[in-house]
């Protein structure tokens, strides 16, 4: 197929649904060939559209679980795809998706590939990581400026909670860029694909660790310490001790922790709010 039976001519469609389509072949390819699905694999697309990824994801995967929000997709979706049997196609927002409604039916050949809709992508990842414990590799096209903070290193200037929370899950990877002009309608900034795999060997509370590091990053501006004193109601020697036996200085910010340091101290203030 090509893009023009992809056309979706008789929709209006709608920005407040992050409707802007993949035009671009080549990019789609190359989304195609990084995701790399093969046939043991379910794969579950959120945001269809009018199927510029379903085309191909259902060509390699073993099972296609799309997740529509738009009503007025659906049946063309169905027209194209419906009479295959490892195709479903589900009528909801994804937020509002319980596990149950994916079947899933192995723990780790589970992966998302999607082209997010912009305006729910932080909450539809930290839902993944959070509650989709059987989704073990994600491939996603976001706006850049996300893209660059999920996968950017301490010290830098994109570092912030969510980089921490899905780099400590996660080993992340910031695939290509992808310039505005290849999604119709033309959207204000760039995208870019990003890799997230799940770590097998995390081992602590995670719903208690984001917490924690929304906290540590909660005011930019201001240090760790202050951030600890406020969110834990801690007093201020408490924390400088506690960071100082950790290694790091009294005026130490969040943005110059890195991953692994923040699971450690993470682990280690545990003991002290017990
Ligand atoms: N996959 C298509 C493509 O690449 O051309 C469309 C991508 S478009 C950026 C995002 C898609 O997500 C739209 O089809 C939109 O209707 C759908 N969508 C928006 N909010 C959604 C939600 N909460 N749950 C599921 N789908 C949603």
């Amino acid at each position: 197929m090509n893009n023009s039976n992809r056309k979706t001519k008789d929709i209006r469609l709608k920005k407040s649904l992050g409707q802007n389509f993949l035009q671009d072949q080549n990019i789609i390819n190359k989304i195609i060939a990084v995701a790399n699905v093969n046939n043991q694999e379910h794969v579950i697309e959120i945001g269809p559209g009018a199927g510029a990824l379903t085309e191909f994801l259902i060509q390699d995967a073993g099972r296609l679980t799309c997740i529509e929000i738009d009503q007025r997709l659906i049946t063309n979706l169905n027209n194209l795809y419906g009479d295959q049997e490892k195709f479903k196609l589900i009528n909801e927002d994804f937020l509002n998706i319980q596990n149950e409604d994916l079947n899933f039916e192995d723990r780790v050949n589970n992966k998302v590939v999607a082209n997010l809709p912009y305006y729910i992508t932080t909450p539809i990842i930290t839902k993944i990581l959070l509650r989709m414990e059987n989704i073990s590799e994600i491939y996603v096209m976001v706006q850049k400026e996300v893209a660059q903070r999920i996968t950017s290193e301490h010290g830098n200037k994109a570092y912030n909670s969510l980089s921490v929370f899905c780099q400590t899950l996660c080993e992340t990877k910031y695939e290509f860029t992808v310039s505005k002009e290849s999604f119709k309608p033309v959207p204000k900034v760039d995208s870019a694909i990003i890799s997230l795999k799940r770590r097998s060997d995390v081992k602590i509370d995670i719903y208690k660790y984001e917490k924690f590091v929304q906290n540590c990053f909660k005011q930019k501006r201001k240090t760790l310490v202050n951030n600890l004193q406020t969110a834990y109601k801690l007093d201020k020697e408490t924390i400088i001790k506690f960071l100082n036996d950790n290694d790091l200085q009294a005026n130490v910010r969040a943005e110059q922790i890195s991953i692994d340091k923040f699971a450690q101290i993470y682990n280690n203030f545990l003991l002290i709010i017990k």
